[in-house]
């Protein structure tokens, strides 16, 4: 999952994106609204942390324009003031939840979880597919009941699959999903993250569309082949 952290305050910011970290987050973080919007339109993000007292502006504005622009990704404010009034505000202009600073961080996490689970239409942290169970809080695996072990790398993959079953994914989307802007990738790195995603759970776990990405494979199909161990 790829989050967006628009916070100026380093010290906030670097504990936030630490949190997130444990959790298999991928984050970017911006400090101010220029860089925000410039990091929002060269990326995919499947959330947003949004500060509102930022050195160009009120985040608010930001989240204003991006709605109006039609982008519906969750958004989490944060912000130092506490009056109803600022609440009250932040939701009407789109924020999909608001938290106060000082805030606790699981709260944060938490928070940030259950938006993006609400998101992808889930009321549950539990994602199934045929034979496969995702439990996106305690991140175990299971393959027709018995624990599989994937690499961080292969779990974040394996969740943006979940999060978006019918759609095709370009190698891009995915790319965004596992990695930060800053991060090196090497050109094969997804392929190889594929490659053993359908080992450890089975060849139609992910089907190649051919130039256009891949998608989660059917779930009765999973349910018909066998995982090769
Ligand atoms: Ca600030």
């Amino acid at each position: 999952m790829h989050v967006l952290l628009i916070e100026d305050d380093a010290l906030v910011a670097a504990g936030i994106r630490s949190g997130l970290l444990v959790h298999d987050f991928v984050v970017d973080v911006a400090t101010s609204i220029a860089e925000a919007r410039a990091m929002f339109d060269g990326v995919t993000s499947d959330a947003v942390i949004l500060d509102r007292g930022l050195p160009d502006g009120d985040g608010l504005d930001l989240l204003a324009d991006w709605r109006t622009a039609g982008h519906e990704v969750p958004v989490l404010v944060l912000t130092a003031r506490d009056a109803v009034s600022d609440r009250v505000q932040g939701l009407q202009e789109g924020a999909d939840d608001y938290l106060s600073k000082p805030f606790d961080l699981d709260e944060l996490v938490a928070r940030l979880q259950a938006l993006i689970r609400r998101s992808a239409g889930r009321a549950r942290p539990l994602i199934e597919h045929g034979p496969l169970c995702l439990d996106s809080v305690t991140r175990e695996v299971t393959l027709s009941g018995h624990p599989v072990s994937l690499s961080r790398r292969e779990l974040v993959l394996l969740e943006a699959f979940l999060q978006s079953p019918r759609s095709i994914l370009s190698s891009e989307r995915l790319k965004d999903s596992l990695y930060g802007l800053s991060e090196e990738v090497e050109s094969n790195a997804l392929n190889v993250h594929i490659h053993h995603l359908r080992r450890k759970l089975g060849t139609g776990i992910v089907e190649t569309v051919r130039g256009l990405g891949y998608r989660l494979g059917d779930a009765d199909a999973m349910a018909a082949k066998k995982a090769v161990r």
